[in-house]
């Protein structure tokens, strides 16, 4: 079942990029791990990168929910942090076969990046993968943008969950509020790893 939707996933050819979106625990990073597994496999120089925010599973890491890991570099901006620094490569980018962004939704520059490298790196291939929206229901921006362009060089692949409230697939994240009472009337939220499930479009609206 793990691997249901990877295996939907196939690597997008020279200069084309794969979105991989959907809510939490639908395999997302599972599936561009896998891809990437695929990608070093066949003997392609890979790079992945994941957002600074997203320090689950360490700093330099990218991680599914059953526990396999994937070194990864973290960066706050696209556009700057895949420039290399002074002690590496001055343009990674140049020497690369797939990119692979971990956790894009947090990027705001996603859609202009991708615009620029495809641009300057013509036989680059850019795997993505992202949350399509936030808990509120609300469409991330930087994916927005991605979907609202749109184009042959850019195919999305909408991954399912399960969810968890009525075993429907699940399209949406939705907030898991476990609401204590104080002793004075308010709520404390109970958050971390457990903060949110997946649940399905109807489940969400309830
Ligand atoms: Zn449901």
């Amino acid at each position: 079942m793990e691997f249901k939707n990877s295996a939907m996933a196939t690597l997008p050819r020279p200069g084309e990029t794969l979105l991989l979106l959907g809510p939490m625990f639908c395999g997302k990073t599972q599936t561009l791990m896998y891809l990437a597994h695929e990608a070093g496999h066949g003997g392609k120089a890979t790079w992945v990168i994941k957002h600074r925010l997203d320090d689950r599973h360490g700093a330099d890491f990218i991680g599914t929910h059953d526990g396999h890991k994937m070194r990864a570099d973290g960066m706050a901006s696209l556009m700057t942090g895949t420039r290399g620094g002074s002690g590496c490569v001055r343009d990674p980018l140049a020497y690369l076969d797939y990119l692979f962004i971990d956790e894009a939704h947090f990027f705001a520059d996603l859609r202009e990046f991708v615009d620029t490298v495809h641009a300057t790196y013509p036989r680059l291939g850019i795997i993505i993968a992202a949350l399509e929206h936030d808990y509120l229901g609300n469409t991330w921006l930087g994916i927005d943008r991605c979907l609202r362009k749109g184009g042959p060089d850019m195919a999305v692949l909408r991954l399912q969950g399960v969810c968890e409230r009525c075993a429907e697939p699940a399209t949406m994240t939705k907030l898991r509020f476990t609401a204590l009472y104080d002793g004075t009337g308010g709520t404390v939220l109970v958050g971390g790893a457990d903060k949110y499930m997946p649940v399905c479009m109807a489940c969400f609206k309830d």
